[in-house]
């Protein structure tokens, strides 16, 4: 029931307000059943005031994750190719495109296989520079020829520059099922059936997708919810507790709804570490789904290394220069999610401001994964 679009956002909100009427049910029969004992009455009022707000809260959050766009794609600027560089600071990405000898990415088909052709083998209208050209090490004879045919091509409205291409055809990355161009790290929702920035999975729970607008909103929502239902989970255990004084077996139906809210909490709270892991790897939801099957299919085809056994066989510089490149990654991906670093860490999740727009701006350092994920 929960994967049915508009049911979750519903279901999820009954949890929240239920729990929330449950409580104040419970706390107005305690001060009804102790009017005479000043300090129940008012630990009991303070204790409803909290959990409502707690509750508020929650469903603040909830509804702004639901209503927040994750920056889908314009189709409109991405119908037209954008310019291809290749990254030339720092490190390269880990599995470049270009160095690629598998068939239909040789040298010599590097000119019908360019990645400013477009998907029917028609020059694109990004010229290439000089500098590219070199970097991809094409032959002269070839390179004139580009240039001859991107000189006739039309001037392109996609002002974007993308650093990664389809590892699997050397091409420009295409969504098949919205026919766009897609920029860097951007990837087709099945369920919205739009591109989105930065995607990282569609949420069943919220009935949206998350992406690079609303990743941090997603968090903040995940995070402070958690949060609610812990301190919720402990103002319940007071009334049952300490403020209600009846036998035991007359109270025990009580306890329920705390339990709840402890449950929820902690896998919230869990939820929200798991990705707190990815974003200091540098990588989404999908590049971990993308990485994990890769990883089995190696295994399967008897190809697996692990990890350690290739680190052990690492110089102490390649170790430095991967050391560099993980961090710059991890910094990367956690400005793209929080913005630029500022303190105290808490203000990472204030809810405001937050990126509505729908423009492509430079990217991330790429996963090496993350091409392997096609419509
Ligand atoms: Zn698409
Ligand atoms: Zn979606």
């Amino acid at each position: 029931m929960l994967a049915c679009g508009y049911c979750s956002p519903v279901v999820v909100s009954i949890i929240i307000v239920g729990l929330a009427v449950t409580n104040t049910v419970y706390y107005i029969l305690l001060i009804t059943r102790y009017p005479k004992v000043a300090w129940k009455v008012a630990v009991s009022v303070i204790i409803l005031v909290l959990v409502l707000l707690l509750a508020a809260i929650a469903l603040f959050l909830y509804y702004k994750i639901i209503f927040t766009g994750p920056g889908y794609v314009p189709q409109e600027e991405w119908r037209d190719p954008p310019r291809y560089e290749a990254l030339t600071d720092g490190e390269p990405p880990e599995e470049n495109p270009l160095s690629q000898t598998r068939e239909g990415n040789r040298p010599e088909e590097r000119r019908s296989h360019s990645p400013y052709s477009t998907a029917d083998g028609k020059a694109g209208n990004a010229p290439p520079t000089t500098e590219n050209q070199a970097a991809e090490g094409r032959e002269t004879k070839e390179a004139t020829a580009d240039t001859a045919e991107v000189a006739d091509a039309p001037a392109s409205r996609n002002p974007y520059v993308v650093h990664t291409l389809d590892h699997r055809t050397g091409q420009l990355r295409r969504c098949r099922v919205c026919n766009i161009y897609k920029p860097d790290n951007a990837h087709h929702c099945s369920a919205c059936m739009k591109c989105v920035y930065n995607f990282d999975h569609h949420c069943a729970y919220v009935n949206n997708c998350v992406g690079r607008n609303n990743y941090k909103l997603f968090l903040t929502f995940v995070l402070g919810s958690g949060i609610c239902c812990i301190i919720g989970c402990g103002l319940s255990i007071i009334g049952v507790f300490a403020i209600d004084t009846k036998p035991i077996d007359e109270r025990a139906g009580w306890i329920a709804p705390p339990a709840i809210m402890f449950v929820l909490g902690a896998v919230l709270i869990l939820f929200w570490s798991q990705h707190c892991c990815q974003i200091q790897k540098g990588n989404t939801t999908l590049d971990q789904i993308i990485k994990s099957s890769n990883n089995a299919e190696k295994y399967k085809n008897g190809g697996y290394c692990d990890d350690r056994c290739c680190w052990s066989k690492k110089t102490k510089e390649d170790k430095k220069l991967e050391k560099e490149a993980r961090e710059r990654k991890s910094r990367a991906m956690r400005e793209e999610v929080f913005g630029p670093p500022t303190k105290p860490c808490i203000k990472w999740y204030y809810p405001y401001p937050i990126r509505t727009d729908d423009t492509a701006t430079p990217t991330m350092e790429l996963p090496q994964y993350s091409n392997a994920a096609q419509p």
